[in-house]
């Protein structure tokens, strides 16, 4: 099997060395770009959200570079991403491509079925053998989570802000070349050695603001043109309310119970929305309120464009704002966004919020 699976920000790092681990050959896509974004956009229906589009580039790209096999996510649930696996698997058939497409649908979704596609990944679908493949993996996925979010807090602190990009475009170009669990962690540990030596100004007080909002664009660097780095470079700290761990650990490692953190914020969201609404509609709700309890100074809530679950979402926390005297901003992503007009809307913001924590300062 020459396994690949579409990038979802950084768990390529994670993912790549668990398959290699059990023997397989993996080949990831290349880094999301305009050529993946075009490819699948060339492909995939018009009004499918932006995910869609990138996954068909991501495919297609891996391919053109030998993969017989893909690995996805699934989900029954009620936003186009239900359809996912079914839509892709016909386009790619249409498209004469003859590869298998194993599709990882949460154990939520039918414990037998989910042993049974995990178990053609690892060679055999007893529990035990699960359990113990999956832990190293999702182990892995925390220090490369970890490692992503200790390099948000340094650049917002950082003299040098270049400095942290740097490392972390090394990080990244490095961890594409490596083989196994072991030099990756290595490599994590060395890339966190790094910046900690980055010179920091110690008594810097940064903005704090949450990202939140659809899972893939949240995560996703190419999609949400790096708004992790953006604030960081404009000294701001951020922090993601949606994480490939955190994911991993609320619907498969803590099935059927779901994970503590998830829990904690579908119950901040029910007085708002009590039902299931498909994506992580109720998680940003949810998310929005806890970024507001933490003593955050905004959020920023980012969707793709025609996101059914998000635009519900948006909707409610624009109450949420108003009753928790909490700015929160929205920003929609599709193939048409132009990268200035971004920048200014998150400047624009910064300043809002950098205008308010003086006026409150003073009040
Ligand atoms: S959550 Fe939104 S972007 Fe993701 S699949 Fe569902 S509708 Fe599409």
């Amino acid at each position: 099997m020459k396994i690949t699976f579409p990038h979802l920000g950084n768990v390529y790092i994670a993912g790549k060395a668990f398959l290699e681990e059990l023997g397989h050959t993996v080949i990831p896509p290349p880094i999301c770009s305009n050529r993946t974004l075009e490819i699948g956009s060339k492909y995939s229906p018009e009004t499918m959200c932006l995910p869609f589009k990138i996954f068909i580039g991501n495919y297609i790209e891996s391919i053109e570079r030998g993969a017989d096999t893909i690995l996805i996510t699934g989900s029954c649930g009620p936003c186009r991403f239900g359809m996912y696996s079914i839509i892709q698997r016909d386009i790619l058939k249409k498209l004469g491509y003859d590869v298998e497409i194993i599709v990882l649908e949460s154990p939520r979704e039918g414990i037998e079925n989910f042993k049974r596609n995990v178990g053609k990944v690892l060679g055999s679908n007893s529990t035990i053998d699960i359990i113990r493949n999956i832990k190293p993996a999702l182990e892995l996925m925390k220090k490369a989570d970890n490692l992503t979010q200790y390099s948000n807090i340094v650049r917002a602190y950082a003299i040098n802000k270049r400095e942290v990009n740097r490392i972390m475009d090394e990080y990244y170009n490095d961890a594409v070349n490596l083989h196994g669990t072991k030099a990756m962690v290595e490599l994590i540990h060395e890339t966190r050695k790094r910046l900690k030596e980055v010179e920091i100004d110690r008594k810097y007080n940064p903005i704090k603001i949450g990202i939140i909002g659809e899972i893939y664009t949240i995560i996703e660097p190419f999609v949400n043109l790096e708004i992790e780095r953006k604030l960081g470079e404009m000294g701001v700290l951020v922090e993601k309310s949606l994480t490939p761990t955190s994911w991993f650990e609320h619907h498969v490692y803590s099935y059927p119970f779901g994970s503590k953190y998830e829990n904690m914020k579908l119950k901040l969201a029910k007085p708002y929305l009590g039902t299931q609404i498909g994506g992580h509609g109720r998680e940003t709700i949810g998310s929005a309120i806890y970024y507001r309890n933490l003593g955050y100074d905004g959020a920023i809530q980012i969707l793709p464009l025609n996101c059914m679950p998000e635009i519900v979402a948006k909707s409610v926390i624009k109450n949420i704002s108003k009753d928790l005297d909490f700015p929160i901003m929205t920003l929609v992503v599709d193939e048409m966004t132009g990268e200035a007009g971004y920048i200014t809307r998150l400047e624009a913001y910064v300043d809002l919020i950098k205008k308010r924590r003086e006026k409150l300062l003073i009040g």
